[in-house]
């Protein structure tokens, strides 16, 4: 079987299969051959190229690149460095929050427990204390009513607080 590239005047070009190539010369030289657009006789052969050279180019044919940004469309990504800022921005308030916070509270450091209790029986003036409790103590507050808030301390705030 031999496959060669045809084409009518019309540069419309078309594969025609042959038996061989005696066969294509004669289907040529007796107007056999026409084209499927036009239904022209007049074909002509053109230089074929290997079918197998045709196929692989044809798997090589570029596919177009598809560029994303993290703008387009409605998904949102949140990057490493954006989820870094974000955490950054979350401890920033939190530090603030906390800083706030002991300017309006007196640090009574490891009597909390005990200054707490007095508050609550009006032993003490009524006041907004900080201080370090254990976690058997903070237990025993609750137990006898006294609203008490564990706060976590960062490291950076550690070194503020003493
Ligand atoms: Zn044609």
């Amino acid at each position: 079987m031999k496959v060669y590239n045809l084409a009518c005047p019309l540069e419309h070009h078309f594969e025609g299969w042959f038996a061989s190539e005696a066969d294509a010369t004669q289907q040529q030289e007796n107007g056999l051959l026409t084209c499927p657009i036009c239904d022209s006789h007049e074909i002509v052969r053109l230089p074929s190229a290997p079918r197998i050279a045709k196929s692989s180019s044809r798997e090589i044919a570029p596919v177009p690149a598809v560029e994303v940004t993290q703008e387009s469309g409605n998904s949102m990504v949140l990057s490493g460095t954006e989820h870094a800022n974000l955490q950054a921005q979350v401890q920033a308030t939190v530090m603030k929050a906390m800083r706030d916070l002991m300017k309006k509270t007196e640090d009574v450091g490891h009597d909390f427990a005990e200054e707490a209790r007095k508050i609550h029986y009006r032993e003490a003036p009524e006041r907004s204390i900080r201080g370090h409790a254990t976690a058997d103590e903070t237990a025993e507050l609750r137990e006898e009513g006294i609203e008490v808030v564990s706060l976590p301390i960062f490291p950076a705030l550690k070194d503020t607080l003493q």
